[in-house]
């Protein structure tokens, strides 16, 4: 169990983050209580603290499924070990005091139409994520429902687990792609996510994979992960050398990581006729990017985005890392203690191209 009190990492809504004593709460049925082992620091963590509050509720205006509002312990990505239970979670009998754990985030009403049919992430309502609209995993230990708990297999360790949910982000714009094995890719932008999608491209049989990224470092980082060729669109023509290696075919899907109009141009015109383009980098707001209309109905390409993932991807994600299908341990680029993840994990994330994950170590701050 848990003491009273724990020292976690709270957002305030302020461009930084600090270390605070925060009460923790009773259990309460259907949930448990996980002692974190591993969190992930994020591109939408970047977002949140240095432009938010986005994701996260302001005072005044609490989320709607948790009634919640900042400051907010953030991190949600992240894996543990279950050590306590509430009520009724012993009886569904999956769960035990010493599971071996990995966290979905989303938080949605699990009641409507889209939540029956498995789809949580496109809720009627609006939906939450652990790290941001409840308390997340940069802390010792975190109150999770049972629902958004994975059991990780006995042979993945769980520094690897914590990867499993940006990996599932990955899979799942993989899938709502359609992609089958022997097609042809192009991913744009090399950032976490891109390398992640280009890792899972390659695991799941593509033929080819070109990767557009203006960073050397992350063009590297791109042929680590697997891919076929990395362009730079600033020097080259890396449509036009995409639809050249393809025999002027075009690639089968193209998923943007990126989410520029450059990006997104890209993508749809170097794809197939029927080609399938995906959107998966998250855009401001109030950004409004242009379609090419001609493009899409001159060729019958589909153009759709993918949203977050679902319990069924994050099943296939811990399968596929059990039966060594996908390796990540190699993008796990540091780790640090609960105490650096301002400094040596925000802002060394926000400037540092070569950085693909960043592991706050939870083990690491015992020496406090
Ligand atoms: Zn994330
Ligand atoms: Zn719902």
């Amino acid at each position: 169990m848990a003491p009273s009190t724990i020292l976690a990492m709270r957002y305030h809504g302020e461009p930084k983050l600090s270390l605070e004593a925060v009460p923790v709460p009773a259990l309460r049925p259907g949930e448990v209580q996980v002692k974190v082992a591993f969190c992930g620091i994020c591109g939408s963590d970047l977002h949140e603290v240095y432009h938010g509050p986005l994701t996260c509720t302001c005072p005044g205006h609490p989320h709607p499924l948790t009634d919640e509002t900042l400051p907010a312990v953030l991190g949600h990505e992240f894996s543990g070990e279950v050590v306590a239970l509430g009520e009724g979670v012993e009886s569904e009998g999956r769960l035990k005091v010493g599971s071996r754990v990995c966290i979905e985030p989303v938080i949605s009403c699990r009641d409507c139409d889209a939540c029956r049919e498995g789809d949580t992430p496109l809720c009627d309502k609006q939906i939450g994520l652990y790290g941001y609209s409840r308390a997340g995993g940069l802390a010792p230990y975190v109150n999770v429902a049972m629902t958004n708990v994975h059991v990780v297999p006995d042979n993945v360790p769980l520094d690897v687990a914590a990867l499993a949910e940006p990996l599932s982000v990955a899979w799942h714009a993989v899938a709502v792609s359609g992609f089958q094995a022997g097609e042809t890719a192009f991913v744009l932008g090399c950032g976490p996510i891109g390398a992640l999608v280009t890792r899972v491209l390659v695991a799941r049989g593509a033929s080819a994979v070109y990767v557009s990224e203006p960073s050397p470092v992350r063009r590297a980082i791109a042929a680590k992960c697997g891919a076929t060729a990395a362009f730079d669109p600033l020097e080259d023509d890396a449509v036009g050398l995409v639809r050249e290696a393809t025999g002027g075919r075009g690639v089968d899907i193209a998923i943007d990581c990126a989410g520029t109009q450059r990006t997104l141009d890209g993508a749809v015109e170097s794809t197939r006729r029927k080609g399938r383009i995906v959107m998966v980098a998250l855009w401001d707001k109030a950004v409004k990017p242009q379609v090419e209309m001609w493009a899409l109905m001159g060729k019958e390409r589909i153009l759709t985005g993918s949203s977050c993932f679902n319990a069924r991807d994050m099943r296939q994600v811990l399968a596929a890392l059990s039966s060594g299908q996908i390796v990540v341990d190699d993008l796990i680029t540091q780790r640090i203690a609960l105490s650096e993840t301002f400094d040596k994990g925000l802002e060394v994330l926000r400037q540092d191209p070569a950085q693909v994950k960043i592991l706050v170590d939870l083990s690491k701050e015992a020496a406090e």
